[in-house]
């Protein structure tokens, strides 16, 4: 059951998100980003619908062979020397790249940001275990650095004014007398020197091909060139549904996901790795781990309907355009998924009683729905959480009784005939709607009778 305790939090960290006006107009100004990029789809490509429709029936095609499509990664990837390694939630996932490091004695660790990452907590449980990480993505170098709590999943460091990033880096690295630009070379300079004494790295993929059993990893910053050029073991995690039957379709992934997500044709890097390298001296990892995660999302894929959310290529483009996200930001959530995504996945990836409440904070207003490339319909899967939700009836104690109350009220014609029915309803439902909204009064003269005065009928 939904405790009053989790509703409360996702209420009381919404309501002090709504009351931080930088952040939300930073939001408001990634929707509009978000509208403008969508608008201009169908005239940026000449076939986009076309290209839509492909992509996603080669991921729905993926989805219902999985298994295949991941062993026959699995086989070709691993004939090529690379190591695949299954994980069945976080702390397996964890305790393996922990033996591995351990075991090759390696104390010290760069990562990558990924959604995949912070799935694992790698950066919290590394340093428990006495191993510690260089977070080389600029979002979490900045996080890593200045020791300050970000706030978006998606472009956190925009979030915050320019001039602050820039001051709280320069006063934690020492180079308070520098200008912009001598920052940036002092950061690089930092980086480098560091990646020359790190000998692994961990990053997150963001497709696996199967027929070639490659690695796809995309960026915009280098980091992960970097991360690949400069570590001789490289780890990867990858969410078992990240898989994409045929290179012969990366091309239109790529589009896709660099078009809904930056309004670009592609993203500015990607890599392919099908193999660690032979050679001593080289650019490529010679050892590579692929760590294939399923935490819950075999969950996920026993539901006929939410299964179609494996289809989901982390554009993040749903987020972006929902009303509700917009306002209350990632914090409610308390999970790596937030917004449309979170509301949907986090009651099967966790503790189903403890998130649904998530799927009520959503207006079905189906934005999500119209700009997902994937033709995921988001707001229908949402709706299905809801039903799961009342079929094992997880409501607050408090809000079934009341429920039920205004129910029986609402059905009682003398009762909502009465001149104190709103006097009534505001007084004891008004939670049921908000502070911030007004309870909204039943007209006078009631609907029955004005049904009656109309039609003449005599009341019961
Ligand atoms: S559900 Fe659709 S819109 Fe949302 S992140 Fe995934 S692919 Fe993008």
């Amino acid at each position: 059951m939904a405790t009053n305790d989790t509703v409360r939090n996702y209420l009381a960290e919404a309501k002090k998100n709504l009351k931080n006006q930088p952040l939300r107009s930073y939001r408001e100004g990634l929707y509009e980003h978000y509208r403008t990029v969508n608008n201009t789809l169908d005239t940026f490509f000449a076939q986009h619908k076309l290209l839509k429709d492909r992509v996603v029936f080669s991921k729905y095609n993926a989805i219902e062979k999985l298994e295949y499509y991941i062993r026959q990664f699995e086989f070709i990837f691993m004939r090529r020397g690379g190591k695949v390694l299954w994980a069945n939630d976080v702390q397996e996932a964890q305790s393996q790249i922990v033996n591995i490091l351990k075991s090759k004695g390696i104390n010290r660790i760069a990562t990558a940001n990924s959604k995949t990452l912070d799935e694992l907590q790698i950066t919290r449980i590394l340093p428990q275990n006495d191993i510690s990480c260089l977070s080389t993505e600029c979002n979490a170098f900045y996080q890593q650095q200045t020791k300050t709590p970000t706030h978006s999943a998606h472009y956190p460091i925009l979030s915050t004014d320019f001039k602050a990033v820039a001051t709280a880096v320069q006063k934690s690295m020492d180079l308070q007398d520098k200008d912009i630009a001598e920052t940036i070379d002092g950061i690089k300079r930092y980086l480098l020197d560091q990646m020359n004494t790190i000998k692994a790295s961990i990053v997150g993929a963001n497709f696996l091909i199967s027929d070639i059993g490659g690695i796809i990893l995309c960026e915009n910053q280098g980091n992960i060139t970097m991360n690949i050029a400069f570590s001789d073991v490289l780890f990867v995690v990858c969410g078992i549904d990240k898989i994409v039957p045929k290179i012969d379709d990366l091309e239109r992934y790529l589009t896709l996901l660099s078009a809904h997500t930056s309004g670009t044709m592609l993203p500015w890097q990607t890599h392919i790795l099908t193999s660690p390298s032979r050679e001593e001296k080289s650019d490529i990892p010679r050892e590579i781990y692929v760590i294939l995660l399923d935490n819950k999302r075999s969950e996920v894929m026993k539901h006929v309907k939410q299964r179609q959310i494996l289809r989901c290529i982390r554009c993040g483009a749903c987020a972006a355009v929902c009303p509700v996200y917009r306002h209350v930001g990632d914090e409610p959530y308390r999970s790596v998924y937030a917004g449309p995504i979170g509301a949907v996945v986090n009651p099967f990836m966790q503790n189903f009683e403890n998130t649904v409440h998530q799927a009520y904070a959503c207006t079905l207003c189906k934005q999500c729905t119209e700009v997902c490339p994937m033709n995921i319909p988001i707001h229908e899967l949402i709706l299905q959480n809801r039903q799961e939700a009342v079929k094992r009836e997880c409501y607050v104690t408090f809000d079934r009784t009341q429920i039920r109350r205004l129910r029986k009220m609402m059905l009682a014609r003398t009762a909502m005939d009465s001149t104190f029915n709103n006097f009534i309803l505001r007084n004891n439902f008004k939670h049921l709607v908000g502070d911030q909204r007004v309870f909204p009064n039943i007209g006078q003269p009631s609907f029955s009778e004005r049904y009656i005065e109309k039609y003449r009928l005599k009341s019961e």
